[in-house]
Formats: structure tokens, C-alpha cells, sequence
């Protein structure tokens, strides 16, 4: 009975000579510790507009925004971080690893939860046949850099690739009357599309 009681004593003892462990945050800053998980920020010149973040995040605190009406159109990103949970999974799914990081920032008290808000902007590619969002212009990039010659396979990512390097025009409007024929393989087009010509291009009507 008595060991256990110096022990304690001991303790007390201890504790006393190496002061409190924790600390006088707000009266003084605290410095978190290496691994810690504060605040996510968008980085705009690494994030590619994928949305592999907002698909992931648990919490659903990254809101995709397409704006179909703006020229030219546009991919917002929107993180509510008044709901994030600080689990890291955005920058651990992160296509680039680098658009979205967990800083060390913790202190997110606000009186109007509507500015905790951060976002970053990419521009949209549109299906030049209908009209429908094809992805992110820097995402496609992106991926056709990783492909490397393999983008040939793709001729809406041949093209968008080399229409940046300069070595081709973008392709004139599409009639939207006009039927779907195979020059039309040659624009930047969604899948359901290509789709749609390539299934022509075999089987007619
Ligand atoms: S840390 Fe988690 S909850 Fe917060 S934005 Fe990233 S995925 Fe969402
Ligand atoms: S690049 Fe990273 S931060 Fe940007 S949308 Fe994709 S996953 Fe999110």
C-alpha cells in the first residue's frame, strides 16, 4: 500500500519541477509539433482542377463550382474549412500531392462561418460537339504529359496538347445540325461523344 503512495508523491514531485505541459494559447502562440494537422490550403499553381480532393474529403467541405457561363468557363473549388475534420485525406489523394496541404495553422475561429472559406480556379474544357464539360484544361495537360507518346491513343488530348505547344488551330465550331461525322474525332470532344462516332464510324446509323 505505502509503494504505490510514493510513487505518486514521486510523481507529484516531478511534475512539479518540470512545470505544466500544457501551454497559455491565446495569452502566448503555440507551436504545434511536426506532425500535426491544421488547416488545408489550396496551392493555385499546383492544383490542376481534377477535383480527386473534393471527391475524397469525408466531410464534403470541397465544393465543385463549373461555370459554364464565364469565358472562359471555369472550375471553382470551394473549401469550407469551418467543416473540415483534419483527416488529410485531400492532400494524400492529391493528383499533383502539392494542390492542397495541411498547414500548421489551428486557430479557425470565426463570427461568420461563410468567410472560412478558401478557393482556387481552373479553366474548363468543353466538348466542342456538345457542349458538355470535358474536364479541367490543366487536369488534361496534366494527364497527357504523363501518357507521353500514349496520348496519341486519345485524339481529344493529341489535340488540346498540341494546340498548347502551338502546332495546331483550335478547330472551328461544330454545326450543332451537322451530322456527327469522323472529322469530328479530330476536336476535343467528351467520352459520350467519342463515343457516339467512334460506334458510327462502325456500325453507320
Ligand atoms: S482534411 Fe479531410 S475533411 Fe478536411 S478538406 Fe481535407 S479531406 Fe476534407
Ligand atoms: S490537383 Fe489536388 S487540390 Fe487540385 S483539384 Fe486535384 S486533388 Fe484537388
Amino acid at each position: 500500500m505505502r509503494k504505490p503512495k510514493l510513487r505518486e508523491v514521486g510523481e507529484a514531485v516531478r511534475a512539479l519541477l518540470r512545470g505544466p505541459v500544457t501551454t497559455r494559447f491565446p495569452f502566448e502562440t503555440h507551436e504545434p509539433a511536426p506532425a500535426f494537422r491544421g488547416r488545408p490550403t489550396f496551392y493555385a499553381d499546383d492544383c490542376i482542377g481534377c477535383k480527386a480532393c473534393a471527391e475524397v474529403c469525408p466531410a464534403r467541405c470541397i465544393e465543385v463550382v463549373d461555370d459554364l457561363s464565364r469565358r472562359p468557363p471555369t472550375r471553382r473549388l470551394v473549401l469550407h474549412y469551418d467543416k473540415c475534420i483534419f483527416c488529410g485525406h485531400c492532400e494524400l489523394n492529391c493528383s499533383t500531392q502539392k494542390g492542397v496541404r495541411l498547414g500548421k495553422e489551428y486557430d479557425l475561429a470565426c463570427f461568420d462561418r461563410s468567410q472560412c472559406v478558401q478557393t482556387v480556379e481552373n479553366e474548363l474544357v468543353i466538348c466542342e460537339t456538345c457542349g458538355a464539360v470535358v474536364g479541367a484544361k490543366k487536369h488534361l495537360l496534366f494527364v497527357a504529359a504523363r501518357l507521353g507518346a500514349k496520348r496519341y491513343a486519345n485524339p481529344a488530348l493529341l489535340v488540346l496538347a498540341e494546340a498548347e505547344l502551338g502546332l495546331c488551330q483550335p478547330s472551328p465550331p461544330r454545326d450543332p445540325l451537322a451530322p456527327m461525322i469522323r472529322e469530328n474525332l479530330m476536336r476535343v470532344t467528351c467520352p459520350r461523344c467519342r463515343r457516339t462516332l467512334v460506334l458510327q464510324e462502325l456500325w453507320g446509323e
